[in-house]
């Protein structure tokens, strides 16, 4: 995958203060601050004692503070760029499409020259802040595009969609339940048949030449192996394409969306809290790496953040 997204530095994770203009009050976050003056503050990730108001280690650069989202005052850590409370993308210094370094004033980000507000969907009018539609995953930038072409050629995904389409397929037919069911189809097809003898006979024929055979018979059971059966081997590739930990949260979202296939029912599930979202777009650090997972009876967790 290493291909598709790049590694970069942690230079923009400098510790300056984040969101200075829309700040609201920030208790807790104070309230942090105050509690760790007397003696630093010990990196969760690496140990390293920090200056008490760090809110990024200085040995390993993971964040280690929290502060206040800027639009509902819930605490966030200080590396999120989203709060998952309010769900506004909340980081002016940085571009959620691509992860550049912004001032903050721009309209455009001078990188990769998308609307700093966000994208209205062209195909289903959903407003985004990140590249890909997070309702119906069209590809909003040109990047995204590029993306989606790459891994449509690759292919795991080719399989997954297969799978995925397969999957889809079953679901519309209607699997038999009871032996009522089945002789109720058994006689469905009797008359169909000798309707259809009648009209071959009409035309003078004595035989049917109309393929019977693909009206297929499936009890609950056959179906529900067959479509187990496809689960799983998608919840396998899904696994193998799982998105690693990256320094931008965009390049994790993004790579993400683009491997999402169509069609079936799936949660991501984040390497943060191990929560289950809708995709990685409702995640506030997408950065740690997460998968996709298939939605299914067994499915005990619930999605945490639906659209
Ligand atoms: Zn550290
Ligand atoms: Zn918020
Ligand atoms: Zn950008
Ligand atoms: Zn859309
Ligand atoms: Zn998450």
């Amino acid at each position: 995958m290493n291909d598709i997204t790049q590694n970069q530095d942690r230079t923009n994770r400098g510790a300056e203060p984040l969101y200075r203009e829309r700040a609201v009050q920030q208790p807790q976050y104070q309230q942090a601050v105050q509690m760790n003056t007397a003696s630093g503050v010990p990196c969760p990730h690496c140990g390293t004692i920090n200056e008490p108001d760090a809110l990024f280690c200085a040995s390993c650069g993971n964040a280690i503070g929290t502060t206040t989202c800027p639009y509902c005052g819930a605490a966030v850590d200080a590396d999120a760029d989203f709060c998952e409370s309010c769900r506004h993308y909340i980081r002016k210094d940085v571009c959620s499409f691509c992860g550049a370094h912004l001032h903050g004033a721009e309209a455009y980000c001078p990188e990769c020259g998308n609307p700093i507000g966000g994208i209205v969907c062209p195909v289903c009018r959903t407003h985004n802040d990140f590249s890909f539609c997070k309702q119906c995953g069209t590809p909003l930038t040109e990047e995204a595009r590029l993306l989606k072409e790459k891994v449509l050629e690759m292919p795991e995904y080719q399989q997954m969609q297969r799978l995925a389409d397969e999957i889809q397929k079953l679901d519309q037919q209607i699997p038999y339940v009871t032996e009522q069911d089945r002789e109720r189809d058994r006689k469905s097809q009797e008359l169909r048949q000798r309707v259809l003898m009648l009209l071959a006979q009409d035309r003078g024929l004595d035989r049917v030449d109309a393929n019977l055979a693909d009206h297929k018979i499936m009890s609950k059971d056959e179906y529900d192996k067959k479509k187990q059966e496809r689960m799983e081997m998608l919840s396998r590739l899904l696994d193998q394409m799982a998105q690693l930990p990256q320094t931008k949260p965009a390049q994790v979202r993004n790579y993400a969306m683009a491997c999402k296939p169509q069609g079936v029912r799936l949660a991501w599930e984040c390497n943060f809290k191990h929560a289950l979202h809708s995709s990685p777009c409702g995640c506030a650090k997408p950065q740690m790496g997460g998968k996709w997972i298939v939605l299914g009876k067994g499915t005990r967790k619930e999605i945490k953040d639906d659209i």
